[in-house]
């Protein structure tokens, strides 16, 4: 099992975004990629840290939003869609 480079969540096959030949892409969820594409291109770093944060006080009704936040902002600026070191990774691939 992987996780969304996007929005960090779990993913399994079932849940895998899609290229836009139409193949899956394990890289992101399809909540998050679909056709090749991000399903919201616009949203920010910070929009993305404070949905989540949200979601996993939803889950844990117990959770103090400081200790969601405080995962979320450890771990979302790391996945590959936010990432400026695998930015540079694919701007490479695409320059070569
Ligand atoms: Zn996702």
């Amino acid at each position: 099992m992987g996780f969304c480079n996007s929005c960090g969540r779990p993913i399994v096959k079932e849940d895998y975004g899609t290229n836009k030949d139409g193949s899956l892409n394990p890289e992101f969820c399809k909540d998050c990629f679909q056709n090749g594409e991000y399903t919201e291109p616009d949203i920010t770093l910070n929009e993305m840290i404070i949905r989540k944060s949200k979601e996993m006080m939803a889950k844990n009704p117990r959770l103090a939003e400081t200790h969601a936040t405080g995962i979320t902002t450890m771990f979302i600026p790391g996945l590959k869609r936010w990432n400026p070191e695998f930015q540079d990774d694919y701007k490479d691939i695409k320059d070569l």
